[in-house]
C-alpha cells in the first residue's frame, strides 16, 4: 500500500516522498482516513510507530484551505507533555508541510515568551505547545481559540503522569465546542479514558497491537547487579562491547552528575541532561548527542521525556523506572520505524517488584545475561509473571 491511496494531495505526498517513506506504517494506514473524514479519534500507539505523521499529514490536508487567518487566532492545537516533543512535532509539521503555506510554531515554558507573542499577533495555523505555557498565553490574551478546528492530545498518558490534568481541563473549557479531537497515548489508563470522555466526541478507536508489522525490533535484556557495582558494570560494557552510543536513564540529577564523573575517571566521556540544566544547555547537549559528538548521554526520566532521537541503537536503564509505562516509553526510544535497537536494564534486588510489574505487562520475562567478573551478592529472585502490585511505592 502506498501513501497515494490515502487521500492526501500532491504537495503532501511530495514532502513524504522527499523523506523517502515508501509505505505508511500501520497507524498511518488506519488513522489518516479517519482524520480526513473529520472524525474524532483515540489511538493507542507508542512513539516509534509513526504516530506523528498519522495525525500531522491529514491535519495539514484539512487545514490546507483558502481560509484567511485572523490576528491572535490558531486553527489547530497540539498539546504535548514536553518541550522536546513540542519541538520535534513542530519540526515534523515543517517537513511534511514544506510545500504548503501553513504556519506553525512550538511554544513551551522555560524560554522568553516575547517571540511567541510576537508571532501570534498575525495568527498561526498550528501551535504545538506544552499545556502550562499555552494557558499562560491564553490568560495574557496573546491568543484566542474561537477559530480552532482541531485539538490533538499527544502522549496523553504522559501528560497526565506529569500532572497536567488541570491545565488541560482549563484549556478544553476555552475551546469552541465544534471541533475535531484526536488523542494519542501509549497506554489507555482509566485517567486517559476519563480525559477522553470530557474532550472527545464519539471517537473511532484504533489500537496498534504490539506485534504489528510496525513493531520496532528491540532486543531487551537485563543484568542483575548489586547497587554499588553499576557504574563499573556500565564502563565495562561500554569498553568490552565497544558501544558507540547510549542513552542512559538514571533516577536523580545528583546520580546523573555522579555517574558522568565516574565514567570520566574510567576514560569514558559522557554528558548529562536533567531538570537542573537550562533549556539552552539541554538543547545543545541533545543536538550534540544526535550528531554523535556526545556518545554517552545520562538522562533523568523527566529530562528525557519526549526526546526523539532518530536511530538510537541503545538505551540503558541504569535505574529501573518505578512505572511500567516509563519502561515502555524508554525502550521506545530505540528501534524506531524498522531500525533495530537494544534496551539493557540493570536490576538490583530492591528492583524486584518493578521488574515483575514490567515483565507482567510485557507478558514475558526479559532475558538475563551474566557478565564475567560481576557476580551478584544480593541475588534477584526468579520473576513472577501476572504480578499485581499491592501498593505503589512512591520514589519520586
Ligand atoms: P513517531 O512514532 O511519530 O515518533 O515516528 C518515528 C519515526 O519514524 C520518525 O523518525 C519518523 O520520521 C519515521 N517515520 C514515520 N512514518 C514513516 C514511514 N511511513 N516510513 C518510514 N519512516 C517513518
Amino acid at each position: 500500500m502506498s501513501f497515494s491511496t490515502l487521500g492526501l494531495s500532491a504537495p503532501i505526498l511530495k514532502a513524504v516522498a522527499d523523506l523517502a517513506y515508501t509505505e505508511p506504517t500501520a497507524i498511518q494506514k488506519q488513522a489518516i482516513p479517519v482524520v480526513l473524514a473529520g472524525k474524532d479519534l483515540i489511538a493507542t500507539a507508542q512513539t516509534g510507530t509513526g504516530k506523528t505523521a498519522s495525525f500531522v499529514l491529514p491535519m495539514l490536508e484539512l487545514l490546507n484551505t483558502e481560509r484567511k487567518l485572523r490576528g491572535k487566532r490558531i486553527r489547530a492545537l497540539i498539546l504535548t507533555p514536553t518541550r522536546e516533543l513540542a519541538v520535534q512535532v513542530e519540526s515534523s509539521i515543517s517537513q511534511y508541510g514544506k510545500y504548503l503555506e501553513l504556519s506553525s510554531m512550538a511554544m513551551y515554558g522555560g524560554v522568553d515568551a516575547a517571540p511567541h507573542k510576537q508571532r501570534l499577533i498575525w495568527g498561526v495555523d498550528i501551535i504545538v505547545a506544552t499545556p502550562g505555557r499555552l494557558l499562560d498565553m491564553a490568560h495574557q490574551r496573546a491568543l484566542h481559540f474561537d477559530e480552532l478546528e482541531v485539538l490533538v492530545l499527544d502522549e496523553a498518558d504522559r501528560m497526565l503522569d506529569m500532572g497536567f490534568i488541570d491545565d488541560i481541563n482549563k484549556i478544553i473549557e476555552r475551546l469552541p465546542k465544534e471541533r475535531q479531537n484526536l488523542l494519542f497515548s501509549a497506554t489507555i489508563s482509566d485517567n486517559v479514558r476519563s480525559l477522553a470522555k470530557r474532550a472527545i466526541n464519539d471517537p473511532v478507536e484504533i489500537s496498534i497491537a504490539q506485534n504489528s508489522a510496525s513493531k520496532p525490533k528491540i532486543e531487551q535484556w537485563l543484568i542483575t547487579t548489586d547497587k554499588g557495582n553499576k557504574s563499573a558494570l556500565l564502563s565495562h560494557l561500554i569498553t568490552e562491547q565497544q558501544w558507540q552510543q547510549a542513552l542512559i536513564f538514571i533516577e536523580t540529577k545528583h546520580g546523573a552528575a555522579k555517574l558522568v564523573s565516574q565514567l570520566e575517571k574510567r576514560g569514558i566521556k559522557a554528558e548529562s541532561i536533567h531538570g537542573g540544566r537550562t533549556q539552552a544547555v539541554r538543547e545543545q547537549i541533545l543536538s550534540d548527542f544526535k550528531s554523535g559528538k556526545i556518545k554517552f548521554l545520562v538522562a533523568t526520566g523527566i529530562a528525557a521525556r519526549g526526546l526523539d532521537i532518530g536511530d538510537l541503537a541503545r538505551v540503558v536503564n541504569y535505574d529501573l523506572p518505578d512505572q511500567v509505562d516509563d519502561y515502555i516509553h524508554r525502550i521506545g526510544r530505540t528501534g524506531r520505524a524498522g531500525a533495530s535497537g537494544e534496551a539493557v536494564s540493570f536490576v538490583s534486588k530492591d528492583n524486584f517488584r518493578e521488574l515483575c510489574a514490567i515483565e507482567s505487562r510485557l507478558g514475558h520475562v526479559i532475558v538475563r545475561k551474566e557478565i564475567d567478573g560481576f557476580t551478584v551478592k544480593k541475588v534477584v529472585p526468579v520473576s513472577i509473571l501476572n504480578y499485581v502490585p499491592k501498593h505503589k511505592k512512591s520514589k519520586r
